[in-house]
């Protein structure tokens, strides 16, 4: 079993540090904020006075923050300083693909193998365990992560070099969120027609119309029991969340000549969405302003 440090225990990085505890690992957290440093401890890891400690002497280090700006101070400050030979990095958090292949790059500067390593699955993937991990690095390092990633999640994918982990990331949540929207655009009109929600719901799902916006978190209330709508909106994943994923796709697409405007409007319509106070509702609440049922 590997000693891990782990640094940043959020919604996110709390329950995959305590299930790397589950797997029988010793875990060593870091984070600035104390409250979610005490319940990592009382989820059965060791507390770390920095992230410099949290590194130091691990045969592994996660990192789970929330932008490329903390991602870049941690390990230039931090981790690549701190963490010896033979230490393998994993970061999880979803950041843009040009600092995942800095950082990638001075860290096997310093002589260390690094994935990038976002996740999909939110707050209760990662509880439940069972996060689907999108990984990007060279294929020795991809290997020596598995067995670590595999105590938080249930799917690893080998997306290629450094940084495809994130590319991949981005080029999924830019379907979900126009997905999303295209969906409540579907119902809100359906609607108007006066069409049974339940009813374009039960023939969408078995035709061609068919996604996980519609059939998992389906964003008007009552086809789908568990989704957020049923329940306020109470995140699952939060408008602010998607509005970050949709901003760092169109990062990457002005950065790389690709044209996507249908991601554009998605990130256009989901920061209206936010600035009218929405960010911490689930992304599906999107239906409220589609439908002009307020929000
Ligand atoms: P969060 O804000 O709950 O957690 C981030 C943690 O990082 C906080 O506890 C914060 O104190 C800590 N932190 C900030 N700066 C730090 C620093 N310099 N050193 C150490 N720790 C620091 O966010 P989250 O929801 O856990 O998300 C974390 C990452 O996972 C983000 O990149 C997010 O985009 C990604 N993600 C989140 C979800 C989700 O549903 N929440 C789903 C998939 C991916």
């Amino acid at each position: 079993m590997a000693e891990i440090g782990f640094i940043g225990v959020g919604n996110m990085g709390r329950p995959m540090a305590i299930n790397l505890v589950r797997a029988g690992h010793a875990v060593v957290a870091y984070d600035p904020f104390p409250a979610a440093l005490e319940e990592a401890e009382s989820g059965g890891c060791r507390v770390a006075a920095s992230a410099a400690e949290a590194a130091k002497g691990r045969d592994a280090v996660v990192t789970m923050l929330p932008s490329g700006a903390e991602v870049s101070d941690v390990y230039g400050n931090a981790v690549l300083g701190a963490a010896r030979a033979g230490t393998l990095l994993i970061d999880c958090s979803t950041i843009d693909v040009a600092t995942a292949r800095d950082v990638g790059a001075a860290a096997a500067k310093a002589g260390l193998a690094m994935v990038d390593a976002p996740v999909s699955g939110g707050v209760r993937g990662a509880a439940a365990g069972t996060l689907t991990f999108m990984v990007g690095g060279a294929a020795a390092a991809v290997a020596r992560a598995e067995p670590i990633l595999v105590a938080m999640g249930k799917t690893v994918v080998h997306a290629g070099p450094s940084g495809n982990g994130q590319a991949a990331k981005i080029c999924n949540n830019m379907i979900l969120g126009a997905s999303m929207i295209v969906v409540a655009e579907a119902f809100a009109l359906g609607d108007r027609l006066g069409l049974d929600r339940q009813k374009l719901f039960d023939i969408a799902a078995k035709s061609s119309g068919q996604c996980w916006s519609l059939t998992v978190n389906c964003p008007v209330p009552g086809p789908v029991p568990g989704s957020p709508a049923n329940h306020d909106y109470r995140p699952g994943f939060t408008a602010a969340m998607m509005l970050k994923d949709l901003r760092l796709a169109q990062q990457a697409a002005n950065a790389t000549g690709a044209a996507t405007p249908i991601g554009a409007e998605a990130a256009a319509l989901y920061a209206l969405f936010c600035n009218a106070g929405n960010s911490g509702l689930d992304f599906s609440g999107i239906f409220r302003m589609v439908s002009g049922e307020g929000g």
